[in-house]
């Protein structure tokens, strides 16, 4: 890694690419993040109904994915907007689970729910507005579940990764980062994607880095185009909102895709994913031939 990137995240050398750590892998149920596997999150903003959560998940299940994403208790900007199913949603998570075989990512809003959360899902999700919510890292990081950590809206990548080295610190070593884009002056978007951030993250840092296309674009035509994107910069995976008629959602309709809209763009990604895998395969193997020089070097 360049000298002047770790001189500049010198406060956070926990999250830094090391000789002791090149790459984290989270596991989860019986696969990773962060390795060779490009890993799918896929369902709705909130779980709604027994209905909409199982058909989804056995769809995106079919698609590929191999998580199911769902908020149970949802943060939402309006006071008056619906604020999720709390623990019947974690139940009907953990049903959905049994149905489909994926692990569950949902959201945790404040300490108090952590034990809770922790319970039902296989991973804890800090939300965009919480991520400077250090007493809620804590908790979460001290949970043992993996972290899905989302860069709050108006957070600096150093930002973020103090928060990541905030749970690493609390001995959780299991953060995933989550590019969801931020507030910029542009407003045709909900947000704007910082894909250099995912770009600069997998050159810096060993914690696996997804996108989420779909808080960054706000709107579903764009949503298959920026996980292209996310793809070709890097990313490990992405965490993307799927529902069976986006028109009915209860949050987040306009930037859900519909099943067939998400089948195409799980099609669609295939000719990027064959470029991360030869490059993945190169990278492997220009680090073997330098650890076969090494050895050489070192018998003279
Ligand atoms: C969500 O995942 O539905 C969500 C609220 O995300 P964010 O915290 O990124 O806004
Ligand atoms: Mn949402």
């Amino acid at each position: 890694m360049c000298t002047s990137w770790n001189e500049r995240f010198a406060e956070t050398p926990g999250v830094l690419k090391s000789d002791r750590c090149e790459q984290t892998l989270v596991p989860v149920l019986d696969f990773e993040i962060g390795g060779s596997e490009f890993v799918t999150m896929a369902g709705p903003c909130s779980v709604e109904t027994e209905f909409q959560l199982i058909a989804t998940a056995i769809h995106v299940r079919s698609a590929g994915a191999r998580i199911l994403r769902g908020g149970a208790f949802k943060p939402r900007s309006s006071p008056y907007a619906f604020q999720g199913h709390g623990i019947e949603g974690l139940k009907m998570l953990a049903h959905a689970r049994n149905e489909s075989g994926l692990a569950i990512v949902t959201e945790v809003m404040c300490e108090d729910d952590v034990r809770v959360v922790a319970e039902y899902a296989d991973i804890l999700q800090i939300g965009a507005r919480n991520m400077e919510n250090f007493a809620l890292l804590e908790a979460a990081a001290r949970s043992a579940r993996p972290i899905l950590l989302k860069r709050g809206m108006m957070a600096t990548i150093a930002d973020w990764l103090r928060s990541a080295q905030t749970i690493l610190d609390c001995g959780n070593p299991n953060v995933i980062l989550c590019e969801r884009g931020i507030r910029t002056f542009e407003t045709a978007t909900r947000n704007t994607f910082d894909v250099a951030a995912i770009a600069l993250l997998k050159q810096i840092s060993h914690l696996p880095v997804i996108a989420d296309p779909s808080h960054a674009a706000g709107h579903a035509d764009l949503v298959p185009s920026l996980a292209r994107i996310a793809v070709a910069a890097g990313a490990d995976g992405l965490i993307v909102e799927v529902h069976p008629n986006p028109a009915k959602a209860w949050s987040d309709g306009d930037q859900s895709l519909n099943h067939a809209e998400f089948d195409t763009m799980m099609a669609s990604l295939d000719p990027y994913l064959s470029l991360r895998r030869r490059a993945l395969r190169e990278k492997e193997l220009l680090r073997r031939v330098g650890l076969e020089l090494e050895a050489m070097e070192a018998v003279g």
